[in-house]
């Protein structure tokens, strides 16, 4: 099913995303009161991001430190009595993670021991235990960001001795494709990978979250098991 997003206001869109991860949840079976809702707000102007929290919307999902950063502080500004989370999706720089410390109550991106561990740092300064995603790369893609599958357990068995960071599950980015279906396999590969880490006891309790599915297939991650389903095109239409 395709529609024109850009004709529909910001909050119509809102509501059609609401009711698809509803759908998509009953059909397997899921209670839809598991999967958060992530609105991926990057190059939208704040005037959107505010129609988008009007509707309904809690969690923002940003890929830029510097970006986010102007947004939050600009949002804050105008409207401060909304309960609003604000969390990175895209991929974090080292020389970054003090601000996204500061900025983020979730960082989906987490892919390497150094960015972990100067995450741990930063976060025990600022007297914060931050929760943090796995971000992994399954098809193995040279463009993209994330620790390889085969990787994964070593660096959560890592991480894992941080205080100041508390690994909240795992996340992926699997290849475009138009055809929702052929990435089914990532997610459901994702799935499987987190539940060999709670089989084997890799962290001391269970990783829960999923952060898998975007505008184009948000509905087949939650049939394989997302937890979070991070989505820009379909609220806010297509990026300019
Ligand atoms: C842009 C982006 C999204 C949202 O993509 P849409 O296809 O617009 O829904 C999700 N996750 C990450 C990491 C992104 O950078």
């Amino acid at each position: 099913m395709t529609f024109d997003v850009d004709v529909l206001s910001i909050a119509e869109n809102i509501k059609i995303v609401k009711e698809r991860i509803e759908g998509a949840a009953k059909r397997i079976g899921r209670d839809p009161s598991e999967i958060k809702l992530v609105a991926v707000s990057k190059t939208v102007d704040i005037d959107r991001i505010k129609e988008a929290v009007l509707a309904g919307i809690e969690i923002l999902g940003e890929n830029k430190v510097q970006e986010a950063k102007e947004k939050i502080s600009n949002f804050k500004f105008q409207i401060s009595n909304l309960k609003i989370e604000w969390q990175m999706v895209g991929h974090l720089q080292t020389n970054k993670a003090k601000t996204a410390v500061q900025l983020f109550s979730l960082i989906h991106s987490v892919d390497s021991l150094r960015l972990a561990e100067e995450i741990d740092r930063e976060s025990r300064k600022a007297g914060k235990v931050q929760d943090v995603l796995v971000e992994v790369n399954l098809a193995g893609e040279e463009t993209k960001h994330g620790v390889s599958k085969e990787g994964t357990i070593s660096l959560l068995r890592e991480i894992s001795k941080f205080k100041n960071v508390s690994v909240k599950g795992l996340m992926t980015m699997p290849p475009f494709s138009e055809d929702p279906e052929k990435v089914r396999p990532y997610f459901r590969r994702l799935r499987e990978v987190r539940d060999n880490i709670n089989e084997l006891r890799v962290t001391s309790y269970e990783l829960r979250d999923l952060s898998m599915g975007m505008s184009n297939d948000f509905e087949i991650a939650i049939e394989e098991g997302a937890t979070m389903v991070r989505i820009g095109t379909a609220i806010f239409g297509e990026r300019r």
